[in-house]
């Protein structure tokens, strides 16, 4: 598994605290660590499987570190990211992006899902109807169907 030098954290250190009382400020192994944030919650929400290829966030690693002023003291938070290991040992990010685009349904409600940053690529602001059509996913489902 090739992973970068960043600080990795476990599904099950971090998972359990999302969204929890305490979740905007949490101490793991020394780092103030952000567990509130908007995709967190979605993970927690949604699951860590890509809806087009099925690929699963295994863990996560510190993005960066931030620093915010507040009263005169400056708080370090660190935001995480989660990544799954595709079938050629490469590290990719998992996202969470809108089934529908937001640019054009912004009324629109619990319209997101899970996808791994390659798919999310490739749908840009398509519509997920019309990317289902597409010969991305329809590769992609082959590709699921003959591991079975
Ligand atoms: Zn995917």
């Amino acid at each position: 598994m090739v992973v970068s030098d960043k600080k990795i954290f476990s599904i099950g250190q971090i998972f359990p605290l999302i969204g929890e009382a305490n979740g905007a400020n949490n101490i793991i192994d020394g780092y103030h660590l952000s567990l509130n944030t908007f995709n967190l919650l979605l993970f927690k929400k949604l699951g860590r499987t890509c809806c087009i290829c099925g690929l699963n966030g295994i863990f996560f690693a510190i993005n960066k570190e931030q620093s915010k002023f507040r009263k005169n003291k400056i708080k370090k938070s660190t935001r995480l990211t989660l990544w799954g290991i595709d079938n050629r040992d490469r590290k990719i990010k998992m996202t969470v992006d809108h089934i529908m685009p937001k640019s054009r349904y912004p009324e629109l409600k619990n319209n997101f899902c899970v996808m791994c940053k390659d798919c999310n690529n490739h749908k840009r602001d398509l519509p997920m109807n019309e990317f289902l059509n597409t010969n991305y996913v329809k590769n992609k489902l082959q590709q699921k169907v003959s591991y079975i």
